[in-house]
């Protein structure tokens, strides 16, 4: 389970619209509570690493860009979490790459961004054999 805010959800779909037609991407950050479930923070937006004709499909994370949120967190006491990103005019389901992508024990928060406004939003937390993401149940914190 992972808790976020109204707010924490609200930037995720304002991220995913004002980056369409594009993907957009960014880190949950927050803290690991002691039975697993994850508790956000904040949200931390990365610019969208790919290159121009595959961004739309295609979100990636430079690992400096990774190591800056990492460290920022660690500043704040905090964890990097999790990790958020759009599917312009796609479903909010993982595809074949965000599997063969994904690291286990983090969120995998998914917004489906139709004709420019965010639709759906679901999260999604992969199998420790890799051979699946199973849904995450999404509880609304303050
Ligand atoms: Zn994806």
């Amino acid at each position: 389970m992972i808790t976020l805010a109204e707010e924490h959800l609200e930037e995720i779909g304002r991220h995913g619209e004002r980056d369409y037609p594009h993907e957009c991407c960014g880190l949950l950050i927050g803290s690991f509570a002691a039975d697993g479930t994850k508790i956000v923070q904040e949200t931390y937006p990365i610019s969208n690493a790919r290159e121009e004709e595959a961004r739309h499909h295609r979100s990636l994370i430079l690992p400096e860009e990774l190591m800056r949120g990492e460290r920022y967190a660690l500043n704040k006491g905090l964890d990097v979490v999790g990790n958020y990103h759009s599917h312009p005019d796609h479903p909010a389901v993982p595809s074949q790459y965000d599997l063969e992508h994904a690291w286990p024990t983090w969120s995998y928060i998914i917004v489906s961004v139709q004709k420019g406004s965010a639709a759906d939003l679901r999260s999604w937390e992969m199998q420790n054999d890799r051979s699946r993401f199973d849904e995450e149940e999404i509880a609304k914190g303050l």
